[in-house]
C-alpha cells in the first residue's frame, strides 16, 4: 500500500456531448477530497477541468491549480482554489503537476489530455518518476485508444508491463483502491539491449 496524498487530474477544458462526463469529473473531484487527497491540476475554470476542481473544493479539499501566464491573462484560472501556482509556460506546468502528486489520473478530454498522459506515461517508461497512472473511465471513452495501445504492445513497441501497469477505473472506490495498491513496473533500459 503506498501513501497518496495528492493526485494530478487531466481532463477535458471542454465538457463534452453528454452529462455523464460532467457527472464523473464531479465524482472524482469528490472521492479525492472525501479520501483526504488534494487534487493538483491545469487551474482553469472551464470544461471538465473546472468540473473536478469545484467539486474538490466543495467537499472541503485541497485544490492546487498549476497554470501558464499565458492563460492567466486570459482569464480563464478558477477563481475558487486553495493555492494557484502561475508558471512560466506549458513545460513548467507539466514539470511542477509531476512534482507535486503521487500519482495521475485522465479523466476524458482532448489533445491537451492526450499530451499530459502520454508524457506522464513516457516518464514512467524511463523512470523519471514511479508514480501510478490511471485513465478514468467513462461510457467506454478510452477504448479506441486502449485498442491502439494493445496494438502497440501487439507489435512490439510498448512493453507488455507497461500497459499492465496502466490503471483503469470506472468508479471512483476501484480508483482510490488501484492507485494505493499499485507497483511501479521496471523501467524501460535496466536491462541490457532490452528492447519494448
Ligand atoms: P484538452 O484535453 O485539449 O481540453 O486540454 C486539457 C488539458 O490541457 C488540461 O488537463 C490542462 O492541463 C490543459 N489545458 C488546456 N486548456 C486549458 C485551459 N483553458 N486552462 C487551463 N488548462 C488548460
Amino acid at each position: 500500500m503506498s501513501e497518496i496524498s495528492r493526485v494530478t487530474v487531466f481532463t477535458g477544458s471542454s465538457p463534452g456531448r453528454h452529462p455523464s462526463y460532467r457527472e464523473a469529473a464531479e465524482a472524482v473531484g469528490t472521492a479525492l477530497a472525501r479520501a483526504g487527497m488534494g487534487l493538483v491540476y491545469g487551474g482553469g475554470d472551464v470544461g471538465l477541468m473546472g468540473a473536478v476542481a469545484s467539486a474538490g473544493r466543495a467537499a472541503g479539499g485541497e485544490v492546487i491549480g498549476v497554470i501558464p501566464q499565458a492563460l492567466v491573462d486570459k482569464e480563464i484560472a478558477h477563481p475558487d482554489l486553495t493555492r494557484l501556482e502561475v508558471v512560466a509556460d506549458m513545460h513548467a506546468r507539466k514539470m511542477r503537476m509531476a512534482e507535486l502528486c503521487d500519482a495521475f489520473v485522465a479523466l476524458p478530454g482532448g489533445i491537451g489530455t492526450l499530451e499530459e498522459l502520454f508524457e506522464a506515461w513516457t516518464w514512467l517508461q524511463l523512470g523519471i518518476h514511479s508514480k501510478p497512472i490511471a485513465l478514468y473511465d467513462v461510457d467506454g471513452f478510452w477504448d479506441p485508444m486502449l485498442a491502439m495501445i494493445d496494438r502497440m504492445v501487439e507489435e512490439g513497441f510498448i512493453g507488455e508491463r507497461f500497459r499492465e501497469g496502466l490503471v483503469i477505473a470506472t468508479t471512483p472506490e476501484a480508483l482510490l483502491d488501484a492507485l494505493r495498491t499499485w507497483t511501479p513496473p521496471i523501467p524501460k533500459w535496466t536491462q541490457p539491449a532490452s528492447s519494448a
